[in-house]
Parts: C-alpha cells; structure tokens; sequence
C-alpha cells in the first residue's frame, strides 16, 4: 500500500486518507506507520516552509500544536491527530464481547494471526488482543519472497490484512492498541489485566508477543526516535528517501530487505554491519542483491557511536572496530535492524519459565534430563509448546530456540491450537 508524497493540498474532501505534517515529527511518523501497516490508503501531505498552509487548507490559522492533521475520506478532519483517534474514527478500537473465551491470544504477528485463524473455525471463542496493528514484525517487510504460495513475493503488511480478514470471518475477536499488560493463573482461567480494557478471561492462552528491536543505547537515541532515528526495516517511508543517502543497522534478513527496498529510491544507502561478512546472517538471495547493487555500499565490522541533531537527525558517527577509525556522516535517515529483545515482562511476574535471553521456555526444553520442572502440576509432560504454565502456550519468535520466520510463526500458531484442544479436553 504505497503512501505518497503529496504537495497539492485541497479543502475539498479526498476519498483517501490525508495525513498533514512535518517530516521531522515523530507523531506524524507514527501515523503514517500505523495506515501503511494497516493497509489503509492515504496521501501525506509535507507542510514544506514558505508556504501559506492555512490558507491551504481553508484555515484561520496553522499552529505547530493542531499537528499533525489527518483528513478522513469523509473530509473530517482530526487535529494533533494520534493512531489511537484514527483506529477510534476507523471503528477499529472494540471492547471484549464476552465475560470468558476459550482461548485468548496476545499478539496478532503471524504466530498470533495463525491462532486465531485456526483457533475461530475450529469452534473455539478466540480473542486476539494486538498492542499496535496487525501484523507484527512481518507487517513491517516492504516484501516476504520466501513465504510459501507467493512466488513473487507479498508485502508483509498485505499478508497481515488477508490474515486478520480470515480470523474475522471465522469469528475471531481482535481488540486493536490494547495490551496484555499482566496475568494471573486461577481456577483453570488465565485473567489478564489489559490497558483500556479490563481484564480478559480465558481458558486456555497462547502468547505470540514475539519480539522488539534492540536499541543502540546512545545518546540522543530517545530524543530523535522517530525524528530520523528509526527502529525497523521502515517499508512504507521508502517512497520519501528520493535522493537521500540513508544509513541501514544490521546485518539480518529485516535489514537486508530495508536495503533493497531503499535503494529503489535513495541516492545512496550504506549497510552498517559488525561482523565480516553478510553469509552468516543474511539469506543467499539477499546477498547477491546488496553486493551487486549500484548505490548500496556495505561497511564491515562497523559500529554506530553517535547520533547527532536537533529537532531531527543530522549526523551520525561510526566506528570501524578493526582499526578504531571514527567517521561522521550527515544523515537524516537511519534505520536500525539490529535484531529483538522478546516481550515477555509479564510471565516474569507469574514465574512461566524463560531462557536466559528472556525467551519462553516450552515443551521438552522444560524438561531437565526427562524430569518435569518442579512447578509443574499435570501428571504429563508439557506439551510440545507448552509454558511451564499447563494451559498457556508460546508460538513464534517469542519462544526459546524458534525459527524467526514467518512461515514457522504460522505454522507454530496453528500447531498450538491442536494442543489447546487437548489440553481444553483434558479440564472439561
Ligand atoms: C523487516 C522485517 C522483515 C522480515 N522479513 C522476513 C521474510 O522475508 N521472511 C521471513 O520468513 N521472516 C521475515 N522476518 C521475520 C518475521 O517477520 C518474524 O519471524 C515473524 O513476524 C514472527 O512472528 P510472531 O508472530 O512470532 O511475532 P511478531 O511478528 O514479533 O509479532 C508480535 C506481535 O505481538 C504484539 N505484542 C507484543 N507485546 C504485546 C502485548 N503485551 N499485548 C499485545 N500485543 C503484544 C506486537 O505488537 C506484535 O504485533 C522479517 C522481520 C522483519 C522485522
């Protein structure tokens, strides 16, 4: 779903979305991620200097604080727009239906999509409750080429709409922009406490969190998130880097894509990587793109140490760790891929078991040479992924030793639905 860049403002009312504002705003950034990821059509609209945008727009006057507008297709328009009003005027933001489910799910990335797919049409009530929007990390991929049935590739974001649609026809429950925040094991129930609402009720669980990107930690990182400073492969601002010289962290498939997708549109694009080569991390096909491309240059054994701007990013400082050199670029775009850390905060609190990287431990992996952990209560093994919890499942990236693929996400989402219905079977 492509955004576009769009200098022609009218006040007359647009049948797509229109999205107002300042390049270097992190609240407008923030929008144009939430409709791209979405799948919802819009124009954005670069309020560029010089010109009288009030006017523009029919308005008595133009403030920094009405930032950043969103004009919907009926030609209402919201000011200091943020993703919680636009899901909200879109009918997307849904209180629970029911006062207990079969079976809740946090996270709808693949693993969590895949669950409710499988979970809904195989007859069990299924709520699906998704911090941000549909489609997790793979909603942020410009083009999944390796996902089965899609020879020419599909965006990860497509892919995640055609999924939710499926989970919704099948009667799945999705509460968008709410979070599972802690839970709490009961009666054969797990209650989870969400943000906005309530606490969620079900009998069996399966968490599909999956993971978060790792920070650089350094200075100004907080201040420019967002104000050039990007964390993701950011698929949908390709199209607003003409000319530009962009900067990629990472060396895994996430950053390989970025690159690609990039350098369809930016003057340049360098790959920061750590190690010596791409063959250790990036896939093959990826590989033969980034060295033959003609504007993308890869530094190896890179690491970025400064991040410098303003209101935005303006440059940033490497060092080559071989020979201790230190470069600074000007830069107003640098995207960091640099591989997750898992969400999984809230099973610290229940004692469900993690690795030492805080992944969830499930299944045999519980097992210390065949013996069952001594929390465990069922006179059986965990299921294949099985917490350490019986009832509460992990599919997908969230889980200790997983593939960190879309297509063992799914498979794992509907894999654990199979051991829901044992494990519902086995409480009736
Ligand atoms: C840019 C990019 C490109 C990629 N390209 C490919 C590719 O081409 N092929 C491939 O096979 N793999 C690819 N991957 C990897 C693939 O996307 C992941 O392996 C896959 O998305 C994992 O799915 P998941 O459902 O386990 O977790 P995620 O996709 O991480 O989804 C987890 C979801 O849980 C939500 N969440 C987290 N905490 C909570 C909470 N407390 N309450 C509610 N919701 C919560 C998150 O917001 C997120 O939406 C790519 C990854 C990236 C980042």
């Amino acid at each position: 779903m492509p955004s576009q860049k769009n200098d022609n403002a009218s006040t007359t009312p647009h049948r797509k979305v229109r999205l107002y504002g300042r390049t270097d705003s992190a609240e407008a950034y923030e929008l144009r991620d939430f409709l791209n990821r979405s799948v919802v059509q819009f124009d954005w609209v670069e309020l560029t200097p010089g010109k009288d945008w009030a006017k523009q727009l029919g308005l008595p006057q133009l403030t920094d604080a009405q930032l950043p507008i969103v004009e919907l297709p009926s030609g209402e328009r919201l000011f200091r727009a943020t993703v919680h009003d636009v899901a909200k005027h879109f009918g997307w933001i849904a209180q629970p239906q029911r006062s207990e489910y079969d079976l809740s799910i946090y996270g709808a990335g693949p693993a969590g999509l895949s669950a409710a797919v499988y979970g809904a049409s195989e007859g069990l009530s299924t709520v699906l409750v998704e911090k941000e929007a549909v489609g997790g990390q793979a909603g942020t991929s410009s083009l999944i080429e390796n996902y089965l049935g899609f020879p020419r590739g599909v965006s990860g974001a497509e892919l995640a709409e055609r999924a939710r649609q499926q989970a919704v026809k099948f009667g799945a429950e999705i509460l968008l922009l709410r979070e599972g925040i802690s839970a709490e094991f009961k009666n054969e129930r797990i209650h989870v406490k969400t943000n906005e609402c309530g606490e969620i009720i079900a009998r069996a669980n399966i968490c599909a969190t999956g993971v978060e990107y790792r920070r650089l930690n350094l200075p100004n990182e907080d201040r420019l998130l967002n104000r050039g400073v990007y964390y993701g492969a950011g698929a949908g601002e390709a199209q607003m880097c003409g000319g530009d010289h962009l900067f990629v962290v990472g060396g895994g498939n996430s950053a390989g894509q970025a690159v690609m997708n990039f350098s369809r549109y930016a003057a340049k694009v360098t790959m920061l990587i750590r190690g010596t080569s791409l063959s250790a991390t990036l896939s093959h096909y990826l590989i033969d793109r980034i060295t033959t491309a003609r504007n993308v240059e890869v530094l190896y054994h890179t690491e970025v140490i400064g991040l410098d701007g303003e209101s935005s990013l303006h440059q940033i400082t490497i060092r080559n760790n071989q020979d201790g050199n230190e470069k600074t670029f000007g830069a107003n775009r640098v995207f960091i891929c640099i591989g997750g850390i898992p969400n999984t905060e809230w099973a610290k609190a229940v004692g469900i078991r993690r690795d030492s990287a805080d992944y969830l431990v499930t299944g045999p992996d519980l097992l210390a040479q065949g013996n069952r952990p001594e929390c465990w209560t069922r006179p059986r093994d965990p299921f294949y992924l099985e917490t350490s919890v019986p009832g509460c499942f992990a599919a997908g990236d969230v889980r200790h030793n997983s593939v960190k693929r879309v297509a063992s996400a799914v498979g794992e989402g509907a894999m654990a639905v199979a051991f829901v219905h044992r494990y519902l079977d086995e409480i009736q």
